[in-house]
């Protein structure tokens, strides 16, 4: 029995500061892949209770419009659905704790989270305003996590079952305080030898970036320690971006990157 779960940021044709991003003809190059080695595809909520088989499920954060633009039909046509974690307080804008560089990202709006609904794709939570849950109060964590759940109900009419932790960033406490708001599972960024779970609230995904041009490296375990490596890097890079904006808005100015700060 082997579930992957995969985990996108951007699909685009770029450029994007940092390289959490794949291009689109990649993307459809590894749905071609998981197809030709026997990966069948889950449906979301089969992260919970995986079938038998080689399945995989398909994750994006943040929910960025090129998702629905350059992931979709491809994935449409070939059945998958997906699991698309908005930041609830951005549907429709553009994000504000991230430094951007390149080609800029708009977060899907109400309609379209609806009409991915309707596809089957299940609707999580990235939280209100992407933090680094870790470093929250009790009460302001807690925010996070209902507000969030509340609003996106509210709005697609369907039941918000998982939280994908901004930045990948989480410990015992928010997991709690997911499973306290109601969440039935929670996704890492933490890629892990095996990719079986044992706690729903730390759900291990492979991250998939623009240097992946082939999943192939992903799947062989010869090169798993390598491309842990890789993917830590960027997520670090990704993390890094979020120091930046925080602590050194003049580096990015400086740097040419774009700045915006609430
Ligand atoms: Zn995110």
């Amino acid at each position: 029995m082997r579930l992957i779960v995969l985990h996108y940021h951007r699909v685009t044709h770029g450029p994007v500061m940092g390289g959490g991003w794949v291009v689109p003809a990649q993307f459809a190059f590894h749905l071609r892949q998981l197809e030709k080695w026997g990966f069948v595809p889950a449906e979301p909520r089969e992260v919970l209770a995986p079938a038998s088989g080689r399945s995989f499920v398909l994750t994006f954060d943040d929910a960025y419009t090129d998702i629905y633009r350059n992931a979709l039909p491809g994935m449409t046509k070939r059945g998958i659905k997906g699991i698309v974690f908005p930041v609830a307080g951005f549907m429709g804008k553009k994000p504000l704790w991230d430094v951007t560089w390149g080609t800029p990202g708009i977060h899907m709006d109400e309609g379209e989270l609806r009409s991915l609904a309707a596809l089957g794709w299940e609707i999580g939570s990235h939280t209100m305003t992407h933090p680094d849950l870790t470093r929250l109060s009790p009460e302001k964590l807690m925010t996070e996590l209902t507000d969030s759940k509340k609003l996106l109900e509210d709005k697609i009419s369907e039941r918000v079952r998982f939280v994908a932790y901004p930045f990948g960033r989480f410990n015992q406490r928010v997991k709690d305080a997911a499973r306290e708001a109601g969440y039935e599972a929670g996704f890492t960024m933490r890629r892990k030898k095996s990719l079986a779970w044992t706690d729903p609230m730390e759900i291990p995904r492979m991250s998939v970036y623009l240097p992946d041009y082939s999943l192939f490296r992903k799947m062989e375990p010869m090169y798993a320690r390598a491309d842990c490596l890789i993917e830590r890097l960027i997520n670090m890079n990704s993390g890094g971006t979020a120091w930046v904006r925080h602590a050194m808005p003049w580096l990015g100015k400086i740097l040419g990157m774009r700045v915006e700060l609430e």
